[in-house]
């Protein structure tokens, strides 16, 4: 019996270690008895507890070490990051990441201190025609399936750009992977800065506490992804830690000074942190509250046409983040009708994402979590 069920989980947490257990099991990296043994677990913190070891042994320590955790969160000693890559243009109209990677590349930027750094315009036809993709959403394609799918002169683009990429900065899961791998990326919803991650990632949380304890005037936030390894669709993935940053309100196409500052600086914190971390610097662990996303929420549609027949609700838009209580306005007809929420409280982000008209989301939505992460340090050959 799963040890998930020694805890006292409601349905959605068991279902959480079921999955999680299948997907220990066929990549054969931890069993969830010894995860759930071997870690920390906090009231309310079980289902996320559970995942670390997977994580940890299967992105930070190449699977050669165990690192085991009694009641208390442990110190770690990782490995240090020595290749860093920097990726923009992912989408080809989010202008930030473009004008970011075009500046370091003029500017010939490929070290800081301990650190080498690539930097990489993911999807170059897409940045020319100032579009989000040519054939296909890039940023979707980086699945296990996808990155070892045939492709032909005649597979889309995309498919095509992100074996090519997978090669040159990871293979994915593998130890030749870049160790950091940031991706720079625009919302038109009113986000702040965010930093999207999959899973649980030491690396990441302490980068993104660090960012926030240095940019206090700016909204700094975490987004966790809950979904494995081999499933994770994004750029980011392919390196041993990874993460989006994603800042807005930008509309496509265009970009603001204000927000290619916050971008600038939250990518220098990152290198400072790494090069302090490289150096020996130990850092504190502590816990950290973040966004876990939970599900989508799509229009209203006409169920002839599939059009949309109703707008984010003025009093949703631009509040990101905001608790949504049931009965809170979430939509406005075209006639002039008012949708609420149903279900419990939970955290809209995404509100009315341009590109996601086309996903069928209006906007995603998140339970707010909290992490408890360990102190780290680099490991001493
Ligand atoms: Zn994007």
């Amino acid at each position: 019996m799963s040890n998930c069920l020694k805890f006292d989980l409601n349905k959605q947490k068991e279902e959480g270690c079921r999955k999680r257990k299948e997907t220990q099991g066929s990549t054969g990296v931890h069993r969830g008895e010894e995860a759930a043994d071997s870690i920390c677990v906090r009231s309310g913190l079980v289902w996320c507890a559970i995942i670390h070891p997977v994580h940890f042994k299967g992105r930070c320590s190449s699977g050669s070490e165990k690192q085991s955790f009694h009641t208390k969160m442990e110190h770690l000693s990782l490995p240090p990051l020595s290749r860093v890559a920097i990726c923009g243009g992912t989408h080809g109209n989010e202008m930030t990441g473009v004008y970011m990677i075009r500046e370091m590349q003029r500017q010939k930027v490929e070290k800081a201190g301990s650190v080498s750094i690539t930097t990489v315009l993911s999807n170059p036809p897409s940045v020319d025609a100032c579009s989000r993709y040519i054939d296909k959403d890039l940023n979707r394609c980086f699945t296990n399936d996808l990155l070892s799918a045939p492709v032909t002169d005649s597979s889309p683009y995309e498919l095509r750009r992100a074996q090519e990429l997978n090669a040159q900065l990871g293979p994915k899961g593998s130890a030749e992977a870049v160790d950091v791998l940031v991706d720079l990326h625009n919302t038109t919803a009113n986000m702040g800065l965010c930093l999207i991650f999959y899973s649980l990632d030491w690396i990441t949380l302490h980068i993104y506490k660090y960012i926030k304890s240095k940019m206090p005037s700016v909204p700094v936030r975490v987004i966790q992804l809950d979904i494995p390894l081999a499933e994770a669709y994004s750029l980011e993935s392919v390196a041993k830690h990874g993460f989006a940053i994603e800042v807005g309100p930008q509309p496509n196409g265009v970009v603001r000074a204000d927000i290619f500052n916050m971008v600038k600086e939250a990518l220098d914190l990152t290198l400072e942190w790494i090069q302090k971390f490289n150096s020996g610097s130990i850092f504190e662990g502590g816990e950290v509250e973040a966004y876990s996303r939970t599900t989508n929420v799509d229009y209203p549609r006409d169920p002839t046409t599939g059009e949309i027949t109703a707008a984010i609700h003025p009093e949703l838009q631009d509040n990101d983040f905001k608790l949504l209580r049931p009965g809170d306005p979430i939509f406005q007809s075209f006639y002039g009708e008012t949708l609420k929420h149903q279900g419990e409280e939970l955290h809209p982000f995404f509100v009315n994402e341009c590109a996601y008209y086309e996903k069928n989301i209006a906007f995603h939505l998140a339970r707010k979590i909290t992490l408890t992460v360990p102190s780290v340090s680099v490991k001493k050959e």
